[in-house]
């Protein structure tokens, strides 16, 4: 008798163990402390400002980082937002109307030859958020929340649209969920629950540009992303596919320095 219960709790364990993990594959950021701040350069206009400042509290509720959104960030120019570089060392997060590129939202982070994230962006897409189907708030903060959770290493919890809602925004639902789950929080202290040798975020405002790139919003085979093999478009393109599951899809463009540049894009619905 006591056997068997203790069979059926270490499968339970097990099974709970491989639900869990929703990394990212094993990207993040470096850090030489137990918890980091992470700049968020807010270069959308002011009818975002809501959503990302929720989406910075949201994500600072972590042990191991704070998101501070940064207090000078007034460039919100077109061609800032149409661009969107991240800074060395930070995030920016942009909007506008993209065009009919196919995507919702992308989020963007490159990645050094150590493996850990040295800049990172995240898009909106408001030629779709102004479509009455996504202009609402569970779209737009669900998006927002989730590009900058991959701009910190997460993953998607689940990516099917007509299951039960896990009631996370790194969970595809339709309507969306519009904040992090407990589970989220907890994996990204998993993430980040050891030191590296360096910082691969800096905090000071003097950070450069020159990052992560950012500047390409074409659709796969069109304008900058025309090249199908990676480096045909030297600076800019998404490089090439890794896969696509259901409407989410990962680029990939590798510098001659090693460098990667990794572009997770949300699909509208229909693409
Ligand atoms: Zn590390
Ligand atoms: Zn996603």
């Amino acid at each position: 008798m006591k056997k068997l219960t203790i069979v059926v709790l270490v499968a339970l364990l097990i099974s709970a163990a491989s639900y869990a993990n929703h990394s990212w594959s094993t990207y993040h950021w470096a850090r030489t402390t137990t918890s980091f701040n992470l700049t968020i350069i807010n270069s959308t206009t002011s009818d975002w400002d809501v959503y990302v400042g929720q989406a910075v509290s949201d994500w600072s509720g972590s042990q191991s980082l704070n998101m501070i959104e940064d207090p000078i960030s007034d460039d919100t120019s077109n061609k800032t937002r149409r661009r969107c570089n991240g800074p060395a060392g930070q995030v920016r997060i942009c909007n506008l109307a993209y065009g009919q590129t196919g995507w919702l939202g992308i989020a963007g982070i490159s990645i050094d030859t150590n493996g850990h994230i040295t800049t990172g962006y995240t898009k909106l897409n408001d030629t779709y958020f102004s479509q009455f189907y996504y202009d609402t708030p569970e779209w737009k903060q669900s998006v927002t929340c989730q590009e900058l959770g991959h701009n910190v290493g997460l993953g998607h919890q689940d990516e099917d649209f007509n299951n039960t809602s896990l009631l996370s925004c790194m969970d595809y639902q339709d309507p969306p969920f519009e904040y992090p789950n407990a589970h989220d929080i907890e994996q990204l202290d998993t993430i980040y629950g050891h030191t590296d040798m360096y910082d691969s975020y800096v905090t000071d405002d003097g950070a450069g540009g020159g990052g992560g790139g950012g500047g390409c919003n074409a659709p796969p085979g069109k304008g900058c992303n025309k090249g199908e093999t990676p480096g045909h478009n030297g600076d800019i393109g998404w490089g090439i596919s890794l896969g696509r599951r259901g409407q989410s899809e990962t680029f990939m463009r590798i510098d001659p320095d090693g460098i990667r540049h990794i572009v997770h894009v949300t699909w509208a619905i229909g693409y």
